[in-house]
């Protein structure tokens, strides 16, 4: 349960909803929003008397949370969230398009793709430098100076940049150079890193793992907008990038209805992500419009100058023409569906 206040509640009647609430449930916290000052109830809400709650001095409504996700849930906030970076709005009106390698290879590589993206619309760079490869004999990304490279292409042609955390012991080096962090499937469910992400006030993606049903990939977010005695962090976007099933045409199967009841059970901003969704760019394009007609509020795409000779997730890679296709009809069908 949540209980939101009026906005002209007194100090006074605050504290007294306050004690009521944790004379039974001791783990409940208050969050102070701009507008509006909430109180989460943590623990077991069933002695607590609703009615009588409903009706103290100074509460505006009380509201039963079912869902086992509270803090993304619709229930809690129903308004869209929006995630400012930089002057870029994440689930604003307007769809937002990440797009760059999937691995930085060189500096020139990074400057090269920067610029052709951008110039192809994109607003975010994306681009790994810890790569979670499933060979480790495969090219595992350039570390700090990938990411370095990465943060100087983004301020050389200004766009925010993303970029992966794998180990929680390195997301502050790479929060200072990254304007969002990135949590890969493969680490969806590394509560160590996630929580250490609730620490550090910069936006995550965090990317649906690839074996994660829908309620888990939520509760993954819950770990985040909640930290430690809900001082965590707000800004969390969810990301859709396929799911493994039986089918092995694709590299995995496009769950493009996730991406409308994501948008439906929670507040947070859904980005997709037709590159690893499908493995192939040719499937890319259409992904990509599918996604956006199921309501995604933006797109992650895999961008090389020459896919066939990137290092990593080639096969997926569009050139920066192609992109600019997708964007413009992907901009389109944002408008036409909403
Ligand atoms: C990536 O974005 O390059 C990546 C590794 O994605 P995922 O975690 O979805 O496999
Ligand atoms: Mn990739």
């Amino acid at each position: 349960m949540v209980v939101v206040m009026k906005r002209d509640a007194s100090k006074e009647e605050l504290n007294r909803v306050i004690r009521y609430i944790k004379s039974y449930c001791p783990d409940s916290f208050v969050s102070v929003g701009d507008e509006r000052i909430v109180i989460n109830i943590i623990g077991d809400e069933r002695k607590i008397d609703f009615d009588m709650l409903s009706g103290m001095e100074g509460v505006e409504k009380a509201i039963p949370i079912l869902k086992p996700y509270k803090l993304a849930s619709r229930e809690y906030k129903q308004e869209d969230t929006v995630i400012k970076v930089g002057g870029i709005e994440i689930g604003g009106k307007e769809p937002v398009f990440i797009a760059g390698p999937c691995s930085i290879e060189s500096e020139y590589q990074i400057m090269r793709i920067a610029e052709e993206v951008k110039e192809a619309g994109a607003h975010i760079l994306r681009g790994g430098a810890f790569k979670p490869r499933t060979s480790p004999y495969s090219f595992c990304g350039l570390g700090m100076y990938g990411v370095e490279l990465l943060a100087k292409a983004g301020e050389e042609f200004d766009m925010p940049v993303i970029t992966e955390v794998m180990d929680p012991g390195d997301a502050i080096a790479i929060s200072e150079y990254a304007d969002i962090l990135q949590v890969g499937a493969r680490n969806m469910k590394n509560y160590s890193l996630l929580r250490k992400l609730a620490e550090i006030k910069k936006p995550v993606l965090l990317k649906r793992g690839e074996a994660a049903k829908i309620d888990e990939w939520l509760m993954a977010a819950e770990y985040m907008l909640l930290g430690k005695n809900g001082e965590g962090n707000e800004d969390v976007i969810l990301c859709e990038r396929g799911i493994r099933t039986f089918e092995d045409y694709t590299r995995n199967t496009f769950d493009i209805v996730a991406i409308s009841v994501a948008k439906a059970e929670s507040h947070l901003p859904v980005i997709a992500d037709p590159s690893h969704a499908t493995g192939k760019r040719e499937l890319v394009y259409s992904a990509s419009i599918a996604a956006i007609a199921a309501g995604a509020d933006g797109l992650m795409i895999e961008v090389h100058y020459d896919p066939d000779k990137a290092y990593s997730d080639g096969a997926q890679s569009i050139t920066p023409r192609q992109l600019k296709e997708v964007i413009s009809k992907s901009k389109e069908i944002y408008h036409a569906v909403r």
